[in-house]
């Protein structure tokens, strides 16, 4: 139910999640819901999948302490398994593979928290480039002043454009920050577009647009980003192999709570509050002047008053 009314948002709201441009939506949306049948949590859920996931903040923002074994050599583990493939390797060991769905919600893309969770995930994504990196001071207030965690999505152009917002919010607990891609394009190894936004041409160009923004993240954060979401949220079911090979599982969602940044706050409010307990919220926190604060400030109080539990995405993931 939660994929065919998101569906359904998207297209009521024009089918725009590329979010910071404004194209009109022509890609037709026909199939993306579909489902290619296999777990979605599948291709996330690889070994290669792991690298640096001990370094990402817990659940109360102290680390770990888990005993982890001592790293001694384990003869008969392949050692590079757990080290990043290079782009080299990467472009290698996909050369040979052709996508078989393309969309929101292909193979590898996590749409839902795990089965059970009462919580609810609230994701924003700054995507950068002209028009779009602003900062909605007012929708960070709020969710500091009524403490809601929340996942961040930056993109690479919006954390050069915005050096100060960013490490504010990257030195804050309440938020985990994840990977919105380096150019902000949607995923894909053959050119597809989405929302008139052209897609990476080849796995060569997956590679970059994760590994781009990862790299400067490690930087900036101290350690790697766990998740990612491409721009427009696309991709086909190869790309989000290499994301996982990259160590990050892809982030979907399942409730539009602002149309990509185009609803108005009465809007927002109603899809925001019709999120489910185990719902991934998407918004956007570059576009101030839009309905994203005002509704998301006019749903939030309720739920939390209802009981609702918001956390960011590592908390449960
Ligand atoms: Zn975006």
């Amino acid at each position: 139910m939660a994929v065919s009314r998101r569906a359904l948002l998207v297209v009521l709201a024009g089918g725009v999640l590329a979010g910071c441009r404004t194209e009109a939506a022509s890609t037709s949306l026909a199939g993306s819901a579909s489902s290619s049948g296999s777990s979605p949590l599948s291709a996330a859920a690889t070994p290669s999948g792991i690298s640096g996931a001990a370094a990402a903040p817990t659940a109360t923002g102290t680390p770990s302490a888990a005993p982890s074994p001592a790293p001694t050599p384990a003869p008969t583990a392949a050692p590079a398994k757990a080290k990043e493939p290079t782009r080299a390797e990467v472009v290698e060991r996909y050369a040979a593979e052709a996508p078989a769905d393309w969309g929101l919600e292909v193979a590898g893309v996590i749409t839902e928290l795990p089965e059970g969770e009462r919580a609810t995930a609230l994701t924003f994504d700054a995507c950068g480039g002209p028009g779009g990196n602003g900062y909605d001071a007012p929708l960070i207030d709020f969710l500091r002043a009524h403490a809601v965690p929340a996942t961040l999505f930056l993109n690479a152009r919006w954390i050069d454009a915005n050096p100060d917002e960013f490490e504010q919010l990257a030195a804050d607990p309440l938020f985990e920050i994840g990977n919105h891609g380096t150019v902000h394009r949607p995923l894909s190894v053959t050119g597809r577009a989405a929302y008139g936004i052209a897609g990476t041409r080849d796995v060569g160009e997956v590679y970059d647009e994760v590994a781009g923004n990862a790299r400067k993240l490690t930087e900036l954060l101290g350690h790697p980003p766990r998740f990612f979401r491409s721009g427009t949220a696309h991709y086909d079911d190869v790309a989000t192999r290499v994301v996982a090979d990259l160590g990050e599982r892809v982030a979907g969602f399942s409730v539009n709570g602002d149309g990509g940044a185009t609803l108005g706050a009465s809007e927002v409010r109603r899809e925001v509050g019709s999120a489910a307990p185990g719902a991934i919220v998407i918004g956007h926190l570059n576009h101030p002047g839009g309905g994203t604060a005002a509704g998301v400030a006019a749903a939030v109080p309720g739920m939390l008053a209802a009981g609702r539990r918001f956390v960011r995405l590592s908390d449960v993931l």
